[in-house]
Protein backbone atom coordinates (compact mmCIF):
# COMPACT_ATOMS: atom_id res chain seq x y z
CA UNK A 1 0.00 0.00 0.00
CA UNK A 2 1.05 3.18 -0.69
CA UNK A 3 0.99 5.98 1.84
CA UNK A 4 1.90 9.08 0.77
CA UNK A 5 6.04 9.28 1.30
CA UNK A 6 7.77 11.04 -1.19
CA UNK A 7 9.05 8.79 -3.96
CA UNK A 8 11.11 11.69 -5.13
CA UNK A 9 14.08 13.80 -3.44
CA UNK A 10 11.92 17.04 -4.12
CA UNK A 11 9.05 17.26 -5.92
CA UNK A 12 9.63 18.71 -9.57
CA UNK A 13 8.73 22.14 -10.90
CA UNK A 14 5.76 21.61 -12.86
CA UNK A 15 3.37 24.05 -15.51
CA UNK A 16 0.16 23.39 -17.38
CA UNK A 17 -1.05 23.95 -20.67
CA UNK A 18 -4.44 24.39 -20.75
CA UNK A 19 -6.74 22.06 -17.77
CA UNK A 20 -7.96 25.75 -17.24
CA UNK A 21 -11.29 26.55 -15.59
CA UNK A 22 -14.10 24.76 -16.86
CA UNK A 23 -11.92 22.25 -18.65
CA UNK A 24 -13.16 18.75 -18.40
CA UNK A 25 -10.16 17.33 -17.11
CA UNK A 26 -7.52 20.01 -15.96
CA UNK A 27 -8.42 18.81 -12.22
CA UNK A 28 -7.78 15.59 -12.74
CA UNK A 29 -3.97 16.34 -13.70
CA UNK A 30 -3.53 18.73 -10.36
CA UNK A 31 -5.28 16.29 -8.65
CA UNK A 32 -2.67 13.20 -9.24
CA UNK A 33 0.04 15.32 -9.69
CA UNK A 34 -0.11 17.41 -6.45
CA UNK A 35 -1.03 14.43 -4.35
CA UNK A 36 2.09 12.30 -3.49
CA UNK A 37 4.55 15.49 -3.58
CA UNK A 38 5.90 14.40 -6.69
CA UNK A 39 5.31 17.69 -8.70
CA UNK A 40 4.97 21.49 -7.73
CA UNK A 41 2.44 23.42 -9.79
CA UNK A 42 4.75 26.27 -10.18
CA UNK A 43 3.45 28.32 -13.78
CA UNK A 44 0.83 27.88 -16.35
CA UNK A 45 -0.94 28.72 -19.67
CA UNK A 46 -4.24 27.68 -18.20
CA UNK A 47 -6.56 28.56 -21.19
CA UNK A 48 -6.96 29.71 -24.49
CA UNK A 49 -7.98 33.07 -23.38
CA UNK A 50 -5.32 34.61 -20.95
CA UNK A 51 -6.86 36.74 -19.06
CA UNK A 52 -9.27 34.11 -17.95
CA UNK A 53 -6.45 31.65 -17.92
CA UNK A 54 -4.01 34.35 -15.84
CA UNK A 55 -7.45 34.66 -12.85
CA UNK A 56 -7.53 30.89 -12.88
CA UNK A 57 -3.75 30.48 -12.06
CA UNK A 58 -3.67 33.80 -9.23
CA UNK A 59 -6.57 31.51 -8.12
CA UNK A 60 -4.72 28.45 -7.47
CA UNK A 61 -2.02 30.64 -5.55
CA UNK A 62 0.70 30.75 -8.78
CA UNK A 63 3.00 33.98 -8.48
CA UNK A 64 0.54 36.28 -11.27
CA UNK A 65 4.26 36.95 -12.87
CA UNK A 66 4.64 33.12 -13.76
CA UNK A 67 0.84 32.46 -15.33
CA UNK A 68 1.64 33.51 -18.70
CA UNK A 69 -0.63 34.24 -22.04
CA UNK A 70 0.59 31.20 -23.83
CA UNK A 71 2.97 27.84 -24.43
CA UNK A 72 5.78 29.98 -25.75
CA UNK A 73 5.61 32.42 -23.20
CA UNK A 74 5.47 30.00 -20.78
CA UNK A 75 8.48 27.95 -22.43
CA UNK A 76 10.34 31.27 -22.91
CA UNK A 77 10.11 33.15 -19.48
CA UNK A 78 10.32 29.62 -17.23
CA UNK A 79 13.89 29.27 -19.78
CA UNK A 80 15.10 32.57 -18.15
CA UNK A 81 14.68 31.68 -14.84
CA UNK A 82 17.13 30.01 -12.16
CA UNK A 83 13.71 27.97 -10.83
CA UNK A 84 12.30 27.51 -13.83
CA UNK A 85 9.82 24.60 -14.66
CA UNK A 86 10.93 20.85 -15.21
CA UNK A 87 7.66 19.70 -16.49
CA UNK A 88 4.61 20.20 -17.95
CA UNK A 89 1.45 18.74 -18.96
CA UNK A 90 -0.44 19.24 -21.82
CA UNK A 91 -4.30 19.42 -21.59
CA UNK A 92 -5.67 21.41 -24.52
CA UNK A 93 -7.68 19.98 -27.18
CA UNK A 94 -5.86 17.60 -29.80
CA UNK A 95 -4.62 19.96 -32.64
CA UNK A 96 -2.33 21.24 -30.02
CA UNK A 97 -0.84 18.51 -28.46
CA UNK A 98 1.89 17.92 -31.06
CA UNK A 99 3.03 21.54 -31.43
CA UNK A 100 3.21 22.22 -27.66
CA UNK A 101 4.79 18.83 -27.10
CA UNK A 102 7.41 19.57 -29.77
CA UNK A 103 8.33 23.09 -28.38
CA UNK A 104 8.52 21.54 -24.78
CA UNK A 105 11.42 18.84 -25.76
CA UNK A 106 12.68 21.91 -27.81
CA UNK A 107 12.94 23.55 -24.40
CA UNK A 108 14.19 20.54 -22.11
CA UNK A 109 11.17 20.03 -20.52
CA UNK A 110 10.03 16.57 -19.63
CA UNK A 111 6.00 16.14 -20.75
CA UNK A 112 3.15 14.49 -19.47
CA UNK A 113 0.85 14.81 -22.77
CA UNK A 114 -3.00 13.74 -23.37
CA UNK A 115 -3.64 11.25 -25.79
CA UNK A 116 -4.49 10.98 -28.53
CA UNK A 117 -0.60 11.83 -28.59
CA UNK A 118 -1.52 13.60 -31.92
CA UNK A 119 -2.79 13.44 -35.38
CA UNK A 120 0.12 11.25 -37.11
CA UNK A 121 2.32 8.44 -36.68
CA UNK A 122 4.61 10.91 -38.32
CA UNK A 123 4.08 13.08 -35.70
CA UNK A 124 4.06 10.57 -33.24
CA UNK A 125 7.35 9.29 -33.98
CA UNK A 126 8.96 12.57 -34.66
CA UNK A 127 8.28 13.69 -31.09
CA UNK A 128 9.47 9.68 -29.61
CA UNK A 129 12.75 10.57 -32.16
CA UNK A 130 13.16 13.98 -30.18
CA UNK A 131 12.24 12.69 -26.86
CA UNK A 132 14.78 10.02 -27.41
CA UNK A 133 17.94 12.99 -28.67
CA UNK A 134 16.92 14.99 -25.62
CA UNK A 135 16.87 12.51 -22.84
CA UNK A 136 13.46 13.47 -21.78
CA UNK A 137 10.00 11.42 -20.05
CA UNK A 138 6.98 11.36 -22.23
CA UNK A 139 4.39 10.55 -20.44
CA UNK A 140 0.84 9.95 -22.12
CA UNK A 141 -2.73 10.35 -19.44
CA UNK A 142 -4.27 6.70 -19.75
CA UNK A 143 -5.54 7.33 -16.68
CA UNK A 144 -7.70 4.02 -15.94
CA UNK A 145 -3.90 2.24 -15.89
CA UNK A 146 -3.08 3.01 -13.29
CA UNK A 147 -5.74 1.14 -11.33
CA UNK A 148 -4.48 -1.90 -9.16
CA UNK A 149 -7.11 -4.13 -10.54
CA UNK A 150 -5.30 -3.63 -14.09
CA UNK A 151 -2.28 -4.95 -12.49
CA UNK A 152 -3.83 -7.38 -11.21
CA UNK A 153 -5.45 -8.85 -14.61
CA UNK A 154 -1.57 -8.20 -15.55
CA UNK A 155 -0.23 -10.35 -13.32
CA UNK A 156 -2.64 -13.30 -13.84
CA UNK A 157 -2.18 -12.99 -17.49
CA UNK A 158 1.32 -13.09 -17.03
CA UNK A 159 1.19 -15.75 -14.24
CA UNK A 160 -0.95 -18.21 -17.11
CA UNK A 161 -4.14 -17.91 -15.28
CA UNK A 162 -6.32 -17.96 -18.21
CA UNK A 163 -4.19 -20.04 -20.46
CA UNK A 164 -3.32 -19.00 -24.13
CA UNK A 165 -5.33 -15.74 -24.92
CA UNK A 166 -8.01 -16.15 -27.67
CA UNK A 167 -10.14 -13.09 -27.15
CA UNK A 168 -10.14 -9.75 -26.45
CA UNK A 169 -13.26 -8.29 -26.14
CA UNK A 170 -12.88 -4.40 -25.55
CA UNK A 171 -15.80 -1.20 -25.36
CA UNK A 172 -15.90 2.34 -24.49
CA UNK A 173 -19.37 3.20 -25.38
CA UNK A 174 -21.25 5.87 -23.37
CA UNK A 175 -24.24 7.35 -24.68
CA UNK A 176 -23.46 11.19 -23.26
CA UNK A 177 -23.56 12.19 -26.93
CA UNK A 178 -26.37 10.70 -28.53
CA UNK A 179 -27.57 13.69 -29.61
CA UNK A 180 -25.79 17.09 -31.11
CA UNK A 181 -24.84 18.26 -27.51
CA UNK A 182 -21.56 20.01 -29.04
CA UNK A 183 -24.43 22.55 -29.92
CA UNK A 184 -24.07 24.03 -26.27
CA UNK A 185 -20.99 22.43 -25.18
CA UNK A 186 -17.48 23.60 -26.08
CA UNK A 187 -15.35 20.75 -24.93
CA UNK A 188 -17.57 18.78 -27.09
CA UNK A 189 -17.68 21.27 -30.41
CA UNK A 190 -13.97 20.64 -30.84
CA UNK A 191 -14.31 16.85 -30.43
CA UNK A 192 -16.33 16.62 -33.75
CA UNK A 193 -14.67 19.19 -35.63
CA UNK A 194 -11.65 17.67 -37.10
CA UNK A 195 -9.78 20.62 -37.32
CA UNK A 196 -9.30 19.99 -33.48
CA UNK A 197 -10.25 16.53 -32.57
CA UNK A 198 -7.79 14.98 -35.96
CA UNK A 199 -8.77 12.20 -38.24
CA UNK A 200 -11.51 10.38 -35.30
CA UNK A 201 -13.35 11.16 -32.75
CA UNK A 202 -14.57 8.06 -30.18
CA UNK A 203 -11.58 5.88 -31.69
CA UNK A 204 -9.02 8.66 -30.75
CA UNK A 205 -11.17 10.00 -27.64
CA UNK A 206 -11.93 6.95 -26.53
CA UNK A 207 -11.10 3.62 -28.02
CA UNK A 208 -8.02 4.41 -27.06
CA UNK A 209 -8.28 3.64 -23.89
CA UNK A 210 -9.45 0.06 -23.24
CA UNK A 211 -6.91 -0.65 -26.12
CA UNK A 212 -4.07 0.59 -24.07
CA UNK A 213 -5.04 -1.41 -21.02
CA UNK A 214 -5.37 -4.82 -23.59
CA UNK A 215 -1.96 -3.60 -24.12
CA UNK A 216 -0.94 -4.10 -20.57
CA UNK A 217 -2.80 -6.86 -19.46
CA UNK A 218 -1.59 -9.29 -22.06
CA UNK A 219 1.51 -7.52 -23.88
CA UNK A 220 2.23 -10.65 -25.93
CA UNK A 221 -0.87 -9.58 -28.48
CA UNK A 222 0.28 -7.75 -31.68
CA UNK A 223 -2.19 -7.01 -33.94
CA UNK A 224 -1.46 -8.42 -37.47
CA UNK A 225 -4.22 -6.49 -39.17
CA UNK A 226 -7.62 -4.72 -38.82
CA UNK A 227 -11.09 -3.98 -39.82
CA UNK A 228 -12.89 -1.05 -39.16
CA UNK A 229 -16.07 0.62 -40.09
CA UNK A 230 -17.48 3.53 -38.01
CA UNK A 231 -20.73 5.71 -38.20
CA UNK A 232 -21.69 9.53 -37.32
CA UNK A 233 -25.16 8.68 -36.32
CA UNK A 234 -25.76 12.71 -35.37
CA UNK A 235 -24.91 13.48 -39.42
CA UNK A 236 -23.54 16.81 -38.41
CA UNK A 237 -20.45 15.13 -37.36
CA UNK A 238 -19.34 13.84 -40.38
CA UNK A 239 -16.94 12.70 -41.50
CA UNK A 240 -16.25 12.10 -37.85
CA UNK A 241 -17.35 9.18 -36.48
CA UNK A 242 -19.57 8.90 -32.88
CA UNK A 243 -19.48 5.33 -33.13
CA UNK A 244 -16.82 2.72 -34.38
CA UNK A 245 -16.56 -1.20 -34.75
CA UNK A 246 -13.33 -2.55 -34.71
CA UNK A 247 -11.90 -6.14 -35.41
CA UNK A 248 -8.27 -7.18 -34.79
CA UNK A 249 -6.63 -9.99 -36.14
CA UNK A 250 -3.68 -10.88 -33.64
CA UNK A 251 -0.77 -12.53 -34.85
CA UNK A 252 -0.33 -16.18 -33.71
CA UNK A 253 -4.46 -16.17 -34.19
CA UNK A 254 -5.76 -14.56 -31.50
CA UNK A 255 -8.92 -12.15 -31.96
CA UNK A 256 -10.12 -8.60 -30.79
CA UNK A 257 -13.12 -6.65 -31.02
CA UNK A 258 -13.16 -2.84 -29.78
CA UNK A 259 -16.97 -1.15 -29.82
CA UNK A 260 -15.83 2.84 -29.47
CA UNK A 261 -19.33 5.17 -29.11
CA UNK A 262 -20.72 8.11 -28.08
CA UNK A 263 -24.34 7.13 -28.69
CA UNK A 264 -24.66 4.27 -26.29
CA UNK A 265 -28.22 5.68 -24.81
CA UNK A 266 -28.69 5.40 -21.43
CA UNK A 267 -25.21 3.96 -20.94
CA UNK A 268 -22.86 6.17 -18.76
CA UNK A 269 -19.46 5.29 -19.20
CA UNK A 270 -19.63 1.60 -19.55
CA UNK A 271 -15.55 0.72 -20.62
CA UNK A 272 -15.15 -2.56 -20.45
CA UNK A 273 -12.38 -4.84 -21.09
CA UNK A 274 -12.53 -9.10 -21.54
CA UNK A 275 -9.76 -11.21 -21.84
CA UNK A 276 -10.40 -14.28 -22.98
CA UNK A 277 -8.61 -17.41 -22.51
CA UNK A 278 -8.44 -21.30 -22.72
CA UNK A 279 -9.39 -22.28 -19.82
CA UNK A 280 -10.44 -19.07 -17.82
CA UNK A 281 -11.76 -15.11 -18.44
CA UNK A 282 -11.06 -11.95 -16.92
CA UNK A 283 -13.29 -8.86 -16.66
CA UNK A 284 -13.07 -5.36 -15.67
CA UNK A 285 -15.08 -2.60 -15.53
CA UNK A 286 -14.39 0.95 -15.35
CA UNK A 287 -17.68 1.93 -13.03
CA UNK A 288 -16.57 -0.85 -10.64
CA UNK A 289 -12.97 -0.50 -10.81
CA UNK A 290 -12.19 -2.23 -7.59
CA UNK A 291 -13.57 -5.66 -9.02
CA UNK A 292 -12.10 -8.10 -11.63
CA UNK A 293 -14.19 -11.06 -12.57
CA UNK A 294 -12.15 -14.29 -12.99
CA UNK A 295 -14.31 -16.75 -14.17
CA UNK A 296 -12.89 -20.35 -14.62
CA UNK A 297 -14.53 -22.99 -17.11
CA UNK A 298 -16.73 -25.45 -15.02
CA UNK A 299 -15.97 -23.71 -12.11
CA UNK A 300 -18.44 -21.06 -9.78
CA UNK A 301 -17.20 -17.45 -11.31
CA UNK A 302 -15.04 -15.34 -8.93
CA UNK A 303 -14.94 -11.49 -8.10
CA UNK A 304 -11.62 -10.39 -6.61
CA UNK A 305 -11.69 -7.38 -4.71
CA UNK A 306 -9.01 -4.72 -4.56
CA UNK A 307 -6.72 -4.91 -1.81
CA UNK A 308 -7.06 -8.31 -0.75
CA UNK A 309 -4.48 -10.26 0.49
CA UNK A 310 -4.93 -12.85 -2.47
CA UNK A 311 -3.94 -10.56 -5.26
CA UNK A 312 -0.44 -10.15 -6.61
CA UNK A 313 1.91 -7.87 -4.80
CA UNK A 314 2.30 -5.41 -7.90
CA UNK A 315 -1.82 -4.99 -7.62
CA UNK A 316 -1.31 -4.63 -3.54
CA UNK A 317 1.97 -2.14 -4.20
CA UNK A 318 -0.59 0.65 -5.91
CA UNK A 319 -3.26 0.67 -3.62
CA UNK A 320 -3.79 4.10 -0.94
CA UNK A 321 -6.51 2.36 1.32
CA UNK A 322 -7.30 -1.04 2.60
CA UNK A 323 -9.57 -3.60 1.24
CA UNK A 324 -13.28 -2.92 1.52
CA UNK A 325 -12.96 0.84 1.01
CA UNK A 326 -13.83 2.11 -2.74
CA UNK A 327 -10.70 3.60 -5.34
CA UNK A 328 -11.45 5.69 -8.17
CA UNK A 329 -10.08 7.34 -10.63
CA UNK A 330 -7.94 10.17 -8.77
CA UNK A 331 -6.17 7.11 -6.89
CA UNK A 332 -5.27 5.93 -10.11
CA UNK A 333 -4.17 8.92 -12.26
CA UNK A 334 -2.05 8.93 -8.92
CA UNK A 335 -0.47 6.20 -9.38
CA UNK A 336 0.43 7.36 -13.32
CA UNK A 337 1.64 10.87 -12.01
CA UNK A 338 4.05 9.09 -9.07
CA UNK A 339 5.56 6.72 -11.74
CA UNK A 340 6.19 9.75 -14.08
CA UNK A 341 8.07 11.48 -11.19
CA UNK A 342 10.37 8.94 -10.59
CA UNK A 343 10.48 8.98 -14.01
CA UNK A 344 11.49 11.74 -14.61
CA UNK A 345 13.94 12.34 -11.59
CA UNK A 346 15.97 8.74 -12.73
CA UNK A 347 16.19 10.63 -15.99
CA UNK A 348 18.05 13.35 -14.53
CA UNK A 349 20.29 11.11 -12.48
CA UNK A 350 20.93 9.00 -15.54
CA UNK A 351 19.35 5.44 -13.34
CA UNK A 352 18.78 2.91 -15.76
CA UNK A 353 18.63 0.20 -12.71
CA UNK A 354 15.04 2.41 -11.57
CA UNK A 355 13.61 3.47 -14.82
CA UNK A 356 13.41 -0.51 -15.48
CA UNK A 357 11.91 -1.08 -12.85
CA UNK A 358 9.22 1.54 -13.75
CA UNK A 359 5.83 0.14 -15.85
CA UNK A 360 3.83 3.45 -17.18
CA UNK A 361 2.49 4.89 -20.34
CA UNK A 362 4.97 6.66 -21.79
CA UNK A 363 5.63 7.87 -25.36
CA UNK A 364 5.46 4.04 -27.09
CA UNK A 365 1.60 4.05 -25.65
CA UNK A 366 1.20 7.15 -27.35
CA UNK A 367 2.62 6.34 -30.33
CA UNK A 368 0.73 2.99 -30.68
CA UNK A 369 -2.95 4.84 -30.06
CA UNK A 370 -1.94 7.04 -32.82
CA UNK A 371 -0.70 3.99 -34.92
CA UNK A 372 -4.39 2.33 -34.31
CA UNK A 373 -6.61 4.90 -34.65
CA UNK A 374 -5.16 5.72 -38.07
CA UNK A 375 -4.96 2.25 -39.40
CA UNK A 376 -8.50 1.95 -38.07
CA UNK A 377 -9.24 5.41 -40.54
CA UNK A 378 -7.35 3.74 -43.37
CA UNK A 379 -9.61 0.63 -42.92
CA UNK A 380 -12.60 2.42 -42.59
CA UNK A 381 -12.71 5.16 -44.69
CA UNK A 382 -11.74 2.60 -47.55
CA UNK A 383 -15.33 0.78 -46.75
CA UNK A 384 -14.39 -1.19 -43.55
CA UNK A 385 -11.74 -3.61 -45.25
CA UNK A 386 -9.43 -5.53 -43.50
CA UNK A 387 -5.84 -3.87 -43.50
CA UNK A 388 -2.22 -4.85 -42.32
CA UNK A 389 -1.10 -3.13 -39.52
CA UNK A 390 1.85 -0.96 -38.94
P1 LIG B 1 -11.89 21.07 -22.68
O1 LIG B 1 -12.36 21.67 -23.95
O2 LIG B 1 -12.87 20.77 -21.60
O3 LIG B 1 -10.76 22.00 -22.04
C1 LIG B 1 -9.63 22.42 -22.80
C2 LIG B 1 -8.83 23.43 -21.99
O4 LIG B 1 -7.67 23.81 -22.74
C3 LIG B 1 -9.59 24.74 -21.71
O5 LIG B 1 -9.23 25.21 -20.43
C4 LIG B 1 -9.07 25.68 -22.81
O6 LIG B 1 -9.18 27.04 -22.49
C5 LIG B 1 -7.61 25.24 -22.86
N1 LIG B 1 -6.91 25.54 -24.11
C6 LIG B 1 -7.31 25.34 -25.38
N2 LIG B 1 -6.36 25.68 -26.25
C7 LIG B 1 -5.32 26.13 -25.51
C8 LIG B 1 -4.04 26.64 -25.82
N3 LIG B 1 -3.60 26.75 -27.09
N4 LIG B 1 -3.21 27.03 -24.81
C9 LIG B 1 -3.62 26.93 -23.51
N5 LIG B 1 -4.83 26.44 -23.17
C10 LIG B 1 -5.67 26.06 -24.15
O7 LIG B 1 -11.10 19.76 -23.10
P2 LIG B 1 -10.83 18.47 -22.18
O8 LIG B 1 -12.02 17.58 -22.22
O9 LIG B 1 -10.29 18.88 -20.87
O10 LIG B 1 -9.73 17.73 -23.06
C11 LIG B 1 -8.39 18.19 -23.15
C12 LIG B 1 -7.52 17.03 -23.62
O11 LIG B 1 -7.59 16.00 -22.65
C13 LIG B 1 -7.97 16.40 -24.95
O12 LIG B 1 -6.85 16.01 -25.70
C14 LIG B 1 -8.76 15.17 -24.53
O13 LIG B 1 -8.70 14.14 -25.49
C15 LIG B 1 -8.02 14.78 -23.27
N6 LIG B 1 -8.85 14.05 -22.28
C16 LIG B 1 -8.32 12.94 -21.74
C17 LIG B 1 -9.00 12.24 -20.78
C18 LIG B 1 -8.36 11.02 -20.17
O14 LIG B 1 -9.05 10.19 -19.58
N7 LIG B 1 -7.06 10.89 -20.26
C19 LIG B 1 -10.30 12.63 -20.40
C20 LIG B 1 -10.81 13.81 -20.97
C21 LIG B 1 -10.07 14.51 -21.91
Amino acid sequence: MFNGEPQTARPIRWAMVGGGRGSQIGYSHRAAALRDRGFALVAGAFDIDPARGRDFGVGLGLDPARCYSDYQALFAGEAARPDGIEAVSIATPNNTHFPIAKAALEAGLHVVCEKPLCFTVAEAEALQRLAEARGRVVGVTYGYAGYPMIEQARAMVARGDLGAIRLVNLQFAHGFHNTAVELDSPSTRWRVDPRFAGPSYVLGDIGTHPLYLSQVIAPELKIARLLCARQSFVASRAPLEDNAMTLMQYEGGAFGTVWSSAVNAGATHSQKVRIVGAKASLEWWDEHPNQLSFEVQGEPARVLDRGMAYLHPDALALDHISSGHAEGLFEAWANLYRSFAIAMEATDRGDAARLATLRYPGIAAGVAGVRWVETCVRSADAGGVWVDYG
